[in-house]
C-alpha cells in the first residue's frame, strides 16, 4: 500500500483497460481449493492495477476527487480489522458515540448552526434521500411513512436545473415520481433564479398541488454553482417548505472563514449534507448529513422488532433509523484519525491551496489564444472549452469532445465534461490530496499540447 502510493504517478491516470479485458482474465468458475496469497497479490498487480482509474493520482482532475490521505487509510485498516456491524449502540458503543462527537466537531468546523445534529451516511444521495423522506412526512403530517401518498394532493419538490441527479433518483425512490420534480431555471452563473422558484412554486400551489421540499446546491456538479441560499430560504419559509442543502463537494470549503459567505441564510435550511469523502481527506465513503428536526426521519423510519430491541436507545441516538441500512460501518473513525491528524489549520492550508491553484490556472486559461475560460474557478473548479478562431456551435463540440477523448487515452492527466449553455465544455477541478501545484501545470501543459496537435494542419 505504501509502495503505491509513493509510486502512483507512475500510473496512467484512467484505466487504459478495454471494456471485457479484465472479465477475460478473471476464470468463469471459483476455485475448488484455496491458493497461496503470494499468488493472489501477483494477479492483484498484474490484472487489477491496470484496470483501476486512480483516483489518488496527483493528476486527477476529474469529476470532484475522493481524496483520502495516510490516516484515513490507517483508521480504514482498523476499522476493517473490526469488522464491527454498527446497527445498534449496544453493537458498537464508541463507533456510536465517536459519530455523535464527529459530527459535532464537523459543525463547528464548517460553521454550522448548532441547531442541527448530524449522522454520517455511505453518500450523499441517501442522505438527500433522506432529507426528501423526512419533506415528505412533514408535508403529510406523518402520514405518508404510514398510509402512502394516496389521498394526498402530489407532492412537489423544487431543484435547479444544475442540480445533482440524485435529487431526481430520491425523488423516484421516495415515492414522488421524477415528474414532481421541478427543475427551476439558472441565472447565468448557473446558480437559482429565486424569482423562477416563486413562480414555480405558486402555479403548482394554484393548481392544487402541495410544495413538499426545495433542493439548493452549493457547489453544483456540473460547474460548481452556488445557489442563493439566503433568499431561497426566505421563499421556503414564507411558503413553509422544508428546505434541504446539498453543499456535497463545496460543503469542505466552509472549513475557510472566508469562503462562508456561501452558507448565508443557513438558518433557514432544515437539513444539510457534505462529503467529508470528496474534498475532506477522508476516504470514500463517508457523508455528513446534518437534520434540525431528526425525529421527522426517524419517526418515518423507526420499525422495532424484538431482535433490536435495546435499553441504550433511550439514552444515546441509534443511528440505525437515520438512513435506510439497518447495518452500520464505523466510518467516524476515519474522521477522528484525520481531523486530529492534521487539525484545522493544515486541513485549510491544503483546501485554500487547491483554490489557489485553480485560481492561477484560470489565468492561464483565459490568456490563451486558443482556449475560452467558460466558467470559473467556483472555488478549485474551472470549466474551459478549445476554442480557436473560425469554429462555431457543433463543430467546437466535436473538437472538444475530440480533445478530451485524447487527454484522457494520453494517460497523464484525467478531466470531465459538462455542458455549459449548450456547449460541451472541460472541467477540471483540484483537489487531491497528492497534487501540488506542478501537477496543476504538467495538466495544463497536456491540454495545449494535445491541443496544438489537434489544431494541426490535416488534423480536423
Ligand atoms: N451532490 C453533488 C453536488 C455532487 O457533486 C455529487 C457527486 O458528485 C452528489 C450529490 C452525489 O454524491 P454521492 O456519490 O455521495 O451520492
Amino acid at each position: 500500500m505504501a509502495d503505491y502510493l509513493e509510486s502512483v504517478e507512475q500510473y496512467p491516470v484512467r484505466s487504459q483497460v478495454k471494456p471485457g479485458d479484465i472479465l477475460q482474465q478473471i476464470t468463469r468458475q471459483p476455485p475448488e481449493k484455496g491458493e497461496p496469497f503470494s499468488e493472489l497479490f501477483e494477479d492483484f498487480k498484474r490484472i487489477i492495477l491496470p484496470g483501476m482509474t486512480h483516483w489518488q493520482h496527483p493528476r486527477f482532475f476529474a469529476y470532484f476527487s475522493a481524496n483520502s490521505s495516510p490516516p484515513s487509510i490507517l483508521a480504514e485498516i482498523l476499522t476493517t480489522t473490526l469488522a464491527a456491524q454498527c446497527m445498534l449502540w449496544e453493537t458498537s458503543p464508541a463507533a456510536n458515540e465517536l459519530e455523535t462527537r464527529m459530527l459535532e466537531w464537523l459543525r463547528q468546523l464548517i460553521d454550522l448552526p448548532e441547531a442541527f445534529t448530524g449522522s454520517i451516511q455511505d453518500s450523499a444521495s441517501s442522505a438527500t434521500l433522506c432529507a426528501l423522506i423526512a419533506a415528505r412526512e412533514r408535508a403529510t403530517q406523518g402520514q405518508a411513512a404510514r398510509t402512502g401518498l394516496h389521498g394526498h394532493p402530489p407532492l412537489t419538490i423544487y431543484t435547479s436545473a444544475e442540480a445533482h441527479s440524485s435529487v431526481e433518483k430520491g425523488a423516484r425512490i421516495a415515492g414522488f415520481g421524477a415528474d414532481q420534480v421541478r427543475k427551476v431555471t439558472v441565472t447565468g452563473t448557473g446558480a437559482m433564479d429565486p424569482q423562477a422558484l416563486t413562480q414555480a412554486l405558486n402555479t403548482d400551489r394554484e393548481a392544487g398541488l402541495l410544495p413538499a421540499c426545495v433542493v439548493a446546491s452549493l457547489g453544483a456538479t456540473g460547474l460548481g454553482s452556488i445557489d442563493p441560499l439566503r433568499e431561497i430560504g426566505a421563499i421556503t419559509a414564507e411558503q413553509k417548505v422544508f428546505l434541504h442543502v446539498d453543499a456535497a463537494w463545496a460543503g469542505s470549503a466552509l472549513i475557510l472563514p472566508e469562503q462562508r459567505v456561501m452558507l448565508g441564510g443557513i438558518e433557514f435550511a432544515d437539513s444539510f449534507v457534505f462529503n467529508p469523502h470528496k474534498w475532506l481527506f477522508t476516504n470514500f465513503d463517508c457523508s455528513a448529513f446534518y437534520l434540525k428536526n431528526p425525529d421527522e426521519l426517524v419517526n418515518a423510519l423507526a420499525i422495532m422488532p424484538a431482535y433490536l430491541e435495546s435499553a441504550a436507545g433511550e439514552q444515546m441516538p441509534e443511528y440505525r433509523d437515520w438512513g435506510v441500512p439497518l447495518g452500520r460501518r464505523f466510518r467516524a473513525l476515519k474522521l477522528w484519525f484525520v481531523l486530529r491528524s492534521y487539525g484545522a489549520e493544515r486541513l485549510q492550508t491544503m483546501i485554500r491551496n487547491h483554490i489557489d491553484w485553480a485560481a492561477a490556472l484560470a489565468d492561464n486559461v483565459a490568456a490563451h489564444p486558443d482556449f475560452e475560460l467558460v466558467s470559473g474557478p467556483t472555488l478549485a473548479l474551472i470549466a474551459f472549452q478549445l476554442n480557436p478562431r473560425g469554429l462555431t456551435g457543433p463543430q467546437l463540440d466535436i473538437v472538444n469532445e475530440e480533445l478530451l477523448r485524447r487527454i484522457n487515452d494520453d494517460g497523464r492527466t484525467y478531466l470531465t465534461k459538462t455542458r455549459a449553455h449548450g456547449r460541451t465544455v472541460i472541467r477540471l477541478a483540484v483537489g487531491q490530496t497528492y497534487t501540488e501545484q506542478r501537477h496543476v501545470h504538467e495538466a495544463w501543459s497536456t491540454v495545449t499540447a494535445i491541443a496544438a496537435e489537434l489544431l494541426a494542419p490535416g488534423e480536423l
